[in-house]
């Protein structure tokens, strides 16, 4: 028997509960993973409080990510004891997920936890952190370097912001922290940002053209502000887009893209193909701070639930662990 946080349709609504099941129950993978450690992203809290059509199939235990050791595997590749981490491929929305004291999963999800890396630090940094990573790879894929200019980070106080306003920090890049929420202003700074930018600053009508700001930009909240950002950006710029929490609308010219040569480009961290995975966590794991994993808030399954919508209501900053 194990815990887990079990999401059932009711009416309209969604129902999350802390519930006891059978080991029985897990049927869809090859791994059977004792959970260290799971986490609450913006798609989790969507998930568990219903607020956004998240899950694919009832009941559901929420978590798209997780980290922990194999108790059982019918996979060569993996042994028991092995340590592993997972983020994505459907896990927590179409299979059941991290938010559980036992999980399982496909071996070909997995990877191992990179040298030297605990199931709490790959926590801490979570798929949040690994989604920030992917779009300071695609922006220096894109060419954009340090001596460019400054590169802006939305949505700076959540978990992707505040991995990211890191990553960049530490790569070298000037980093204007976008915030709706001014108290933080001082906790970004100390993560590297070197300029704080208010929110409502970014959230007006955009022109189809406006001063150039940002040789690039880390979007995590689309919508208006992405438009925004995008006519800000600077001749060759480029504008890694991965998030949607302030909309998923998008309205702009393309006037940014022809007369600027500015590059939208898209982040999914869903189906990374495992080498580029591997790769991106080692770099993960040595460029955060030693003490990274320290500096995250930690609830236990049955907090998850109120942790959820706190997240949605801005009342949460940074990465939020779950220990089951
Ligand atoms: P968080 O809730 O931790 O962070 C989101 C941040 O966005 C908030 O902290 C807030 O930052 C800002 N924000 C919230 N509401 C609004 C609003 N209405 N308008 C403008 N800004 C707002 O979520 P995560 O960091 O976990 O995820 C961020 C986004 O990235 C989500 O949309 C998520 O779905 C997406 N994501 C995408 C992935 C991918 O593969 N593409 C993977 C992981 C996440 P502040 O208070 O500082 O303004």
């Amino acid at each position: 028997m194990f815990n887990a946080l079990v999401l059932e349709e009711a009416g309209k609504n969604t129902k999350a509960s802390l519930q006891r099941l059978p080991e029985s129950r897990l049927t869809h993978g090859d791994v059977l993973v004792k959970v260290d450690y799971s986490t609450l992203n913006y798609k989790d809290a969507l998930a568990i409080t219903g607020k956004g059509k998240i899950v694919r199939q009832w009941p559901m235990v929420p978590g798209i990510d997780y980290a922990g050791t194999v108790l059982s595997s019918d996979h060569p590749d993996y042994r028991i004891g092995d340590e592993v981490l997972l983020t994505g491929w459907g896990v927590g929305e179409q299979y059941w997920g991290g938010l559980a004291e036992k999980a399982s999963a496909r071996a070909e999800w997995l990877i191992p936890l990179p040298a030297g890396m605990s199931a709490k630090r790959a926590m801490a940094i979570g798929t949040a952190g690994f989604t920030a990573m992917l779009s300071l790879m695609a922006l220096e894929r894109a060419g954009i370097n340090p001596e460019q200019g400054p590169v802006l980070v939305t949505g700076a106080s959540g978990g992707v912001g505040s991995v990211a306003v890191q990553l960049l920090a530490k790569a070298g890049y000037e980093v204007h922290a976008a915030t709706g929420r001014p108290q933080h202003a001082d906790w970004l700074k100390q993560l590297g940002a070197a300029a704080i930018v208010e929110r409502a600053e970014l959230d007006g009508e955009p022109g189809p053209l406006e001063s150039q700001r940002w040789a690039g930009a880390v979007d995590t909240v689309g919508g208006r502000i992405l438009a925004r950002v995008l006519s800000q950006t600077r001749m060759y710029g480029a504008v890694a887009a991965c998030g949607l929490a302030g909309g998923v609308g998008l309205h702009t010219t393309v006037m940014p893209f022809i007369l600027r040569g500015v590059s939208l480009l898209g982040i999914n961290s869903v189906h990374i193909p495992k080498q580029q995975r591997i790769q991106a966590w080692e770099r993960l794991h040595n460029s955060l701070p030693l003490n990274f994993e320290e500096q995250v808030q930690v609830f236990t399954l049955e907090q998850s639930i109120q942790a959820a919508q706190d997240l949605l209501n801005g009342k949460l900053r940074g990465r939020v662990l779950i220990q089951p």
